[in-house]
């Protein structure tokens, strides 16, 4: 275990370094280890604002709280993993502690039980002790139809009573980031300001045109270009909730549970509107029903039209739907009808200027020292935002290293971007808009894909 020094030096290197990762996550289990309790709290709450689906980052927190009492919260933190089959078992231990500390033995016992089976390593006699209730499979009761209910992937009873109370998955965040957090890309800003943002602020100047706020836009470009800091930074520009909509927090085993988190999803917006609703990976929800083999997943596909459209006029009225996608073409008409995904904005791949822009943003709460991020830019032909990112994290870590064992701060050098750059390589942007020409050069009768044409004629 670190010794007092050692904790500092670490919580100065996790100052320096905000977005480290790996970081956060060691001084947060250090701080648990050494019964910092509160302090490791909020460090796992920090690092789960970095990964907000972390399992090891949420075990430490909801260990953090059992042993600060606070059990509610603990199983407020594990429940999104217990509803899914194979959650880790440490989680289930942790649940149990917590259900027991609720006065809830029965549960608790049951949780313990199964986390055991699972993973015998998992196992805390002291905690046994105190679940005095027999072994399964004596408890509880058997369901009608009798599942066991270890053996089956079966979530746990939800304390929700209603359809419309699931959970989704997915949580609402305050937008911290504008538009000024996203470098270059002023085209695809303005456009979003104009489809987004002013209908909002300035409905009348909209009715005296007869042109109607609402509809959603579907962001399209290659992967880790920045559609979904985008996304966040236009809920941010507008002072609006923010929910992120991954694929797995819809998508579930169990038949119809799919569309009951679409519907949860939707409800979850519209109870903080204004609220901007993000769909990532749209594509996988929203495919050409005619590719679809499945009923199922055309059932789903029809309720995210309906969601869309809404019950009523106001059904879905301050909220913004966005949605992403790698693979636009992909995606059935039927979405990008009226009062739907009627509008399209490619997000580009960042030329040198933006480049050297976002690189700036990247680096703007580090210890620098001058920068020529230009220079930088031009050794990055080909780097999308997020490859920038990885650039930049890689460069992080081995100054965070040296000002380890410097004991002090040490500045990043343009130099030391410079060597991260030649250690990484871009990912696939030309290969997707190789892709790309292939899908749209010939389909471009409707005018859809106006914005990508440029970069598909262009020698990329
Ligand atoms: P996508 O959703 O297109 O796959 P992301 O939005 O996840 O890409 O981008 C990955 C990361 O790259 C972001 O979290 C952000 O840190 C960085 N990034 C991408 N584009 C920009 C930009 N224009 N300005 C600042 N940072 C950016």
């Amino acid at each position: 275990m670190l010794d007092d020094a050692g904790l500092q030096a670490l919580r100065e290197a996790a100052r320096l370094s905000p977005d480290n990762l790996p970081l956060r996550r060691h001084l947060a289990e250090q701080l648990l280890s050494k019964g910092y309790l509160a302090d490791a709290e909020a460090e796992f709450r920090a690092a789960l604002l970095l990964a907000p689906k972390d399992p090891d980052v949420t075990a430490g927190l909801a260990e953090a709280f059992v042993r600060q009492s606070a059990h509610g919260a603990a199983l407020s933190a594990l429940e999104p993993f217990l509803a899914t089959p194979g959650y880790p078992p440490r989680m289930g231990v942790l649940a149990a502690r917590a259900l027991l500390g609720e006065g809830e033995t029965g549960r608790a016992a049951q949780r313990y039980h199964e986390a055991v089976s699972r993973d015998p390593s998992a196992a805390d006699p002291e905690l046994a002790a105190r679940l005095t209730v027999p072994p399964p499979p004596a408890y509880p009761p058997p369901p009608a139809p009798p599942t066991p209910a270890y053996a089956t992937p079966v979530p746990p009873t939800p304390a929700y009573t209603t359809q419309a109370d699931a959970p989704s998955g997915a949580e609402v965040e305050k937008a911290k980031l504008t538009f000024a957090d996203v470098a270059g890309m002023e085209a695809v800003k303005e456009s979003l300001r104009v489809k987004l943002l002013l209908p909002i602020q300035q409905p009348e100047l909209f009715a005296a045109y007869g042109k109607r706020a609402g509809g959603g836009v579907l962001l399209y470009g290659p992967p880790g270009a920045g559609k979904t800091h985008l996304a966040r930074a236009a809920a941010g520009e507008l002072g609006a909730a923010f929910v992120n909509v991954g694929l797995a927090d819809i998508l579930d085993m169990y038949v119809g549970s799919s569309e009951r988190n679409l519907r949860a999803t939707f409800d979850l917006a519209r109870r903080n509107r204004p609220c901007v609703l993000f769909f990532d990976e749209v594509d996988a929800l929203a495919a050409r029903r005619s590719d679809m083999r499945q009923a199922h997943t055309r059932q789903l596909v029809n309720q995210f039209l309906a969601e869309l459209d809404g019950v009523d006029q106001s059904a879905n009225e301050g909220v913004l739907v966005l949605a992403a996608t790698n693979a636009p073409w992909y995606i059935d008409v039927a979405f990008r009808r009226p009062g739907r995904f009627d509008q399209l904005v490619f997000v580009p791949p960042p030329d040198a200027s933006a480049r050297a822009a976002i690189l700036r943003i990247l680096c703007r709460d580090k210890p620098l020292a001058e920068m020529d991020f230009d220079a930088v830019a031009r050794v990055t032909d080909h780097y999308v935002g997020a490859d920038l990112k990885g650039l930049v994290d890689r460069a992080v870590e081995v100054k965070l290293q040296q000002s380890i064992s410097a004991g002090r701060p040490i500045p990043m050098t343009t130099g030391d971007l410079l060597a991260a750059a030649q250690g990484t390589r871009p990912t696939a942007v030309r290969e997707w808009l190789a892709t790309a020409r292939n899908y749209v050069l010939h389909a471009n009768e409707s005018g859809a894909w106006d914005d990508l044409m440029p970069w598909i004629r262009s020698k990329w």
